[in-house]
């Protein structure tokens, strides 16, 4: 497969549709596999987690979630192919599920909210079977017995795929910690994406993810979270850009 190596992680370079039928692949070989989709935030955060970047070396898929490293993987001159947004994959994984008959298992978000996408994504692709849906309440990582909860409700509905909306690194260090226990053919940490698929919020306009402005819509929403993100976490992608700037070698020509 294509994996690149990309400042601090590997990508592969392949397109929205290579990545579905690559999931279904894994899905095919059993063997707890798990997705990761890095985008400006996660590179920041895996310049200094250990923990998270011993996940992203063990990834079966990484996908390249956002504009801004399409642009700078372009200034590499190893250009990737297509930006796949973890929100753009998943309603393309349901319709893929309800296809093929791949069971879905939706943890994460607010109360309500794993329920309220998956009413909406079961109405628009008919058959798609989304066997359950919990929202684990603030803490539950450090609370054994929540744990073992979350764990025994996934367990005894037998998922083919496994959505974990958490927020990084919450939703990657769970399904790295549990996936061999949980035993889903694939897990993937999607973000807001069930937010987005029960409209609590909103996505940005194509025309602007395309233009990598997404961000703005996210700070409008969600002000106080995001504008830290975005405005203030998110800079330190400049002096990374130069740090994993390939370096020519000598005789080779400069642009
Ligand atoms: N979340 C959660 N439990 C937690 C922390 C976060 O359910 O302990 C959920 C939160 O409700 C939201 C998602 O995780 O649905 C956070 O996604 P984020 O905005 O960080 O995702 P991204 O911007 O990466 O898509």
């Amino acid at each position: 497969m294509a994996r690149i190596q990309f400042m601090n992680t590997e990508i592969d370079n392949i397109t929205m549709d290579e990545a579905l039928d690559r999931i279904e692949i894994l899905i095919s070989q059993n063997n707890s596999s798990f997705v990761v989709t890095p985008n400006v935030d996660h590179i920041i955060k895996l310049e200094t987690g250990t923990e998270l970047r011993k996940i992203y070396k063990n990834a079966d898929l990484i996908l390249c979630d956002g504009k801004p490293l399409i642009w700078i993987s372009k200034w590499y001159g190893t250009p990737i192919k297509e930006k796949i947004s973890g929100s753009d994959l998943f309603p393309r994984l349901c319709e893929r599920a309800a296809k093929n008959g791949y069971k879905m298992f939706f943890l994460g978000a607010a109360e309500g909210v794993a329920d309220k996408a998956a009413e909406r994504l079961k109405k628009r692709y008919e058959g798609l079977q989304i066997v359950g849906t919990y929202s684990p309440p603030k803490g539950f990582e450090n609370n054994p017995d929540e744990m073992s909860r979350i764990k025994t409700i996934i367990k005894s509905t037998s998922p083919h795929i496994l959505i974990v909306a958490l927020g990084c690194p919450k939703q990657e260090n769970f399904i790295y910690t549990n996936r061999i226990e949980l035993g889903v053919p694939i897990s993937l940490g999607l973000g807001a994406s069930l937010d987005f698929e029960a409209g609590v919020l909103k996505r940005a306009p194509k025309w602007m993810a395309n233009h990598g402005l997404e961000w703005i819509y996210r700070i409008i929403q969600e002000p106080g979270r995001m504008t830290k993100r975005y405005l203030v976490d998110d800079w330190k992608i400049v002096r990374l850009v130069f740090k994993y700037r390939p370096r020519r070698k000598k005789g080779e020509n400069q642009i």
